[in-house]
């Protein structure tokens, strides 16, 4: 699951990007609502979690904002102004789950865990194209029904590939859903995890197309797409 973290304080940020990337969230962070509003056009992040107090707006605002295009990207408030009244408000905007500052990051964690298995249910949660389907509430990968072990990013790159069908993903794309922005990402890092796929499920799966990224076609017509 890729994280955007809205919040100016940095201090706070440094630490939930810590142990948010720890528990093998992907999280990118920025300061202010603007650049929120621009990254989550550009990056589509699965779920965001955004400070109420930010310098150049109001975190309400962003969700107002955001909420015109994305109806159903998941919002967690943070805030320090813990007020019934402010809590009202921001459910009443879409927000879908409040935390006040100061909280336990274990709270934080199951938050975000609760609203993942949320995100998962309404998607659907049975990837399938040919020979090959992901369950993306268990994180699991089966070939011709049977499960393959994945590493996380394994997963991740296969998932992106079969949500986009037909589409060709570049490396850098596909980085970004894969790595937070400043993590090192070895020159060859996406070529490794494709190569791995291949050799998991079949070296027809995953096309390369040269000088652009990779595609897996879409489905057939009267193939499974679940
Ligand atoms: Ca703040």
């Amino acid at each position: 699951m890729q994280l955007l973290l809205v919040e100016d304080d940095r201090p706070l940020a440094r630490s939930l990007e810590k142990a948010l990337r720890a528990q093998g969230f992907t999280l990118n962070h920025v300061e202010t609502g603007a650049a929120a509003l621009h990254v989550i056009d550009t990056e589509h992040p699965d779920l965001v979690i955004l400070d109420l107090g930010l310098p150049d707006m109001d975190g309400l605002e962003v969700l107002k904002k955001l909420r015109k295009t994305q109806s159903e990207l998941p919002v967690l408030l943070l805030t320090a102004r813990d007020t019934v009244q402010d809590k009202v408000q921001g459910l009443n905007q879409g927000a879908d789950d409040y935390l006040a500052k100061p909280f336990d990051m274990n709270e934080l964690l199951a938050r975000l865990r609760a609203m993942g298995r949320r995100i998962s249910k309404t998607r659907s949660a049975l990837l399938r194209y040919g020979r090959v389907s992901i369950d993306s509430n268990e994180q699991s990968v089966f070939l011709d029904d049977q499960p393959v072990e994945m590493a996380r990013r394994e997963y991740m790159l296969l998932k992106s590939l079969l949500e986009n069908p037909g589409r060709v993903l570049t490396r850098a794309m596909l980085e970004a859903r894969l790595y937070s922005w400043g993590e090192e990402v070895a020159s060859n890092a996406i070529e490794v995890h494709i190569h791995h796929l291949r050799r998991k499920l079949g070296n027809d799966f995953i096309k390369t197309i040269r000088g652009v990224g990779y595609q897996v076609s879409a489905p057939a017509k009267g193939a499974e797409t679940a």
